[in-house]
């Protein structure tokens, strides 16, 4: 009877013993990872004392994150480049949309760090958010990034182009 149980799979002495290994290895981690968070050093502010007493001020404005033009506290998108820049813009039930579409443009713009992984959320993304119109998606992305990467290359092609009268 014991034979048949240990065959059909049951939890050996070693495999008991290396998941309370790897267990308490873990906690082992977590624990050091939240004691470095608590009490390892602080980054220093990378501005001096007058910016920081100027940050302070109520008169002082935010800066969008994206294109770093003034805008309202209170706004929820930039009004010059659309970004979401309130506090609860991507937390609201119908703004969080317009973040999501944001986001969306500047994957089709082609204006955004070139990573396989930042390339690979926007295909992601494509699909969550338009499913069987994913391709769709994915051919206005993939256009936007030939077009950001191909002007440098054909700045030199089109300038006699553009000198030739239409
Ligand atoms: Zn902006």
């Amino acid at each position: 009877m014991l034979t048949t149980q240990a065959s059909l799979g049951g939890p050996s002495p070693e495999s008991t013993a290396a998941l309370v290994a790897v267990l308490g290895l873990s906690i082992c981690g977590i624990w050091l990872f939240v004691r470095r968070l608590k009490d390892g050093p602080v980054a220093p502010d990378p501005w001096d004392e007058d910016v920081k007493e100027a940050l302070q001020k109520d008169e002082a404005s935010p800066l969008c994150h994206r294109c770093l033009s003034p805008h309202d506290g209170r706004a929820n998108f930039c009004a010059t480049c659309g970004a979401p820049v309130g506090i609860y813009t991507n937390w609201l039930p119908y703004p969080y949309l317009f973040s999501i579409g944001h986001t969306m443009r500047i994957g089709t713009s082609g204006e955004f760090r070139r990573s396989p992984l930042i390339i690979l959320g926007f295909f992601l993304l494509g699909l969550a958010e338009y499913t069987i119109f994913a391709p769709v998606y994915w051919f206005a992305f993939l256009r936007g990034l030939r077009h950001s990467l191909t002007p440098r290359t054909q700045d030199t092609g089109s300038s006699s182009d553009a000198s030739s009268p239409m």
